[in-house]
């Protein structure tokens, strides 16, 4: 029998290099990888732990704190994952790059007036717009300063060898052909894991047929363009999302040939259709507003006032011609644990964007896994073994699962454009916007990282 610890402790006192051991393999460094590492290398109690990162980017990105433009890929990064980066010394680093406070969500639609606003009590955030390269970019240099991490970029893991059971190390082949074996792999490697494939994980799965359109606009909003937008159509979500206060990023959803169309029509052509479609009323169900008209006036004689009806910004240009589309699907691991492997981020699950909860979803993991390796390590068991990987599993699981299905049922939901089923939805959205407590448990339950 193989005294694992003993030996990955002595093989890790050299830096990686051929047939060399470390304790853990973070194999992707993206989003995800690059936040395990840092969670991991600082943690006081894992820092004995070698940690090697394998990313096959090209290279780290650059952090300029005012460059020329805005890259097209941003993530709302929720109140629970800036705690996880204030917790790790990150977010002030993060804070002297461009960070966009974001203090109102609106969801409106376009079959009807219903709508609802996200807000959080007192002077709390919804969520803040960071760009992903900056993310990643100030996550590299915090990787660059630990002793005990090594982040190495353009190397690829070309194959995993994992073993059936812990009685022997796993082990990760670069195209170099290298290998580096480890106690634990971590497969933060996005949504086509190399890592998952390499076990007998089965996932379920599914394409949307649709696809996201990114840009960054030049919007005519109010002074702070501090709200971010999103309105339903029947292809798809529009979503805007503030970057400044005069540029917001977009996600628009649709299908992947309009998505195609969309992103090879001329500047001005593709901003009058973004105005179009984000202020069409062409396709308003009168029946179902003049319902609402009533269900609006009960609710706000027992409430408040009913407030005009909210109006995003207009779309004044392309800020640069920075669009891109991107298929959306939805996959979920059946489990995100193997001997010696534990699954995060994409690798574990991935999410139709319309609710901006995929990489907090990854990053919540990361906060999950810390505690229990925490724990293994303090036990003195094996920080590979399944017994203590299961716990990171079920209670990762548990987490994500309902918040998969609720996104996923709400893209079907507004997928149609059926009249009862447009005044079922818009009745319920405009229900739950009055009641306060309810809307205030969910902002509160995306604003809690778990504590195990
Ligand atoms: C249009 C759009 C908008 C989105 N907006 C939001 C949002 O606002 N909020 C939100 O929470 N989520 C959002 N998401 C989801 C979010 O982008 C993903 O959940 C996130 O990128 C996942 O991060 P990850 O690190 O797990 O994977 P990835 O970002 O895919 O990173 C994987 C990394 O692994 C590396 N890699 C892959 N294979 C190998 C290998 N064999 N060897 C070495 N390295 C490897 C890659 O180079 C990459 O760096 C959005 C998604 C889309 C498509």
């Amino acid at each position: 029998m193989l005294n694992v610890p003993l030996l990955a402790r002595h093989a890790s006192s050299s830096s990686a290099r051929a047939g060399s051991s470390c304790d853990i393999v973070v194999v992707g460094g993206g989003l995800v990888g690059n936040t395990i590492a840092a969670s991991i290398g600082l943690n006081s109690l894992l820092r004995d732990k070698k940690v090697v990162v394998v990313d096959s980017a090209k290279s780290k990105p650059t952090l300029r704190s005012n460059p020329s433009t805005y890259s097209n890929r941003v993530s709302a990064v929720s109140p629970a994952s800036v705690q996880l980066f204030k917790d790790l010394g990150v977010w002030s680093r993060l804070e002297k790059y461009r960070v966009k406070r974001v203090n109102k969500l609106h969801v409106i639609e376009s079959s009807s007036h219903a709508e609802i606003t996200f807000d959080r009590p007192g002077s709390a955030e919804v969520a803040h717009i960071v760009e992903n390269d900056a993310i990643v970019g100030v996550l590299a240099d915090v990787l660059s300063t630990l002793p005990n991490v090594t982040h190495r970029i353009a190397s690829k893991v070309q194959s995993c060898q994992l073993p059936e059971t812990t009685s022997e190390l796993a082990s990760v082949t670069l195209e170099d052909g290298e290998t580096l074996s480890a106690q634990l792999v971590i497969g933060a490697d996005g949504a086509n894991s190399m890592v998952r494939e390499s076990t007998a994980i089965c996932t379920t799965g599914w394409s949307y047929s649709q696809s996201a359109v990114v840009a960054t606009l030049r919007v005519s909003a109010d002074e702070l363009n501090d709200t971010a937008w999103q309105r339903f159509s029947s292809h798809g979500p529009i979503a805007l999302l503030p970057l400044s206060s005069d540029l917001s990023s977009l996600v628009w959803t649709t299908s992947p040939e309009e998505a195609t169309r969309l992103c090879a029509l001329n500047k001005d052509a593709f901003v009058d259709e973004l105005n179009e479609a984000l202020f069409t009323s062409s396709h308003q169900d009168q029946s179902v507003n003049q319902a609402l008209f009533t269900v609006n006036s009960i609710l706000s004689f027992l409430r408040s006032p009913i407030r005009p009806s909210s109006i995003p910004p207009h779309i004044l240009s392309l800020e640069t011609d920075n669009r891109a589309s991107f298929p959306l699907g939805l996959s979920h691991s059946q489990s995100y644990v193997a001997p010696r492997v534990a699954l995060l981020g994409d690798a574990a699950h991935r999410i139709h964007p319309l609710a901006g909860q995929g990489v907090n979803m990854g990053w919540r993991d990361v906060g999950i896994l810390t505690q229990i390796l925490e724990k293994t390590h303090k036990s003195g068991a094996d920080i590979g073994s399944v017994s203590s990987l299961r716990q990171y599993d079920s209670v990762a699981q548990r987490y994500n699962v309902p918040t998969m299905v609720a996104i996923d049922w709400l893209n079907r939901l507004y997928s149609t454009q059926s009249t009862p089923i447009v005044l079922a939805r818009s009745l319920g959205l405009s229900t739950f916007n009055s009641i306060l407590p309810l809307k205030d448990l969910l902002v509160h339950s995306l604003s809690q990282q778990p504590k195990l």
